[in-house]
């Protein structure tokens, strides 16, 4: 068992620089970029730079550091952006994992979505 991660997916490439992004923040352990296929006015990808695959592989294996940066440069994204529930309308955090969570990129994300009601939180399977 463990968490395999696959250095060539496209988040990789990435933070390798191999492939160019519009950065929204970058700080020590942690880089915000806009999804390349919005799904609302507000729709900003927040990686680890580290190698790990999803949520659960991030919480059990990383630094305190680097959990402190990345959870403090999410809820810095949403202030940037405007979508903090600090003098605003708020946002939606999803992060996808595994193929029941229908993750399309196996490097940790979380989408910051905002500026529009998001809807229904799960829809039918599909
Ligand atoms: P998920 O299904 O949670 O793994 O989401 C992957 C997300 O990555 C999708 O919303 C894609 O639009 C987004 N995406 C894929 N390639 C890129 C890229 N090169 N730059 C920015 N976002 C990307």
């Amino acid at each position: 068992m463990g968490y395999a991660y696959d250095d060539q997916n496209i988040f990789a490439k990435i933070l390798r620089g191999d492939i160019p992004n519009s950065t929204v923040l970058e700080t020590e352990h942690t880089l915000a970029f806009r999804d390349i296929e919005p799904q609302a006015p507000t729709h900003v990808l927040v990686i680890p730079k580290g190698a790990y695959v999803s949520y659960d592989h991030f919480a059990a294996e990383a630094s305190d550091a680097e959990i402190i940066d990345y959870t403090r440069a999410i809820a810095e994204v949403c202030r940037m952006e405007g979508v903090s529930i600090d003098g605003n309308d708020g946002f939606r955090l999803i992060s996808n994992a595994g193929a029941h969570g229908v993750q399309d990129v196996p490097h940790l994300h979380v989408h910051i979505l905002g500026g529009r009601r998001m809807g229904r939180m799960v829809q039918p399977a599909g």
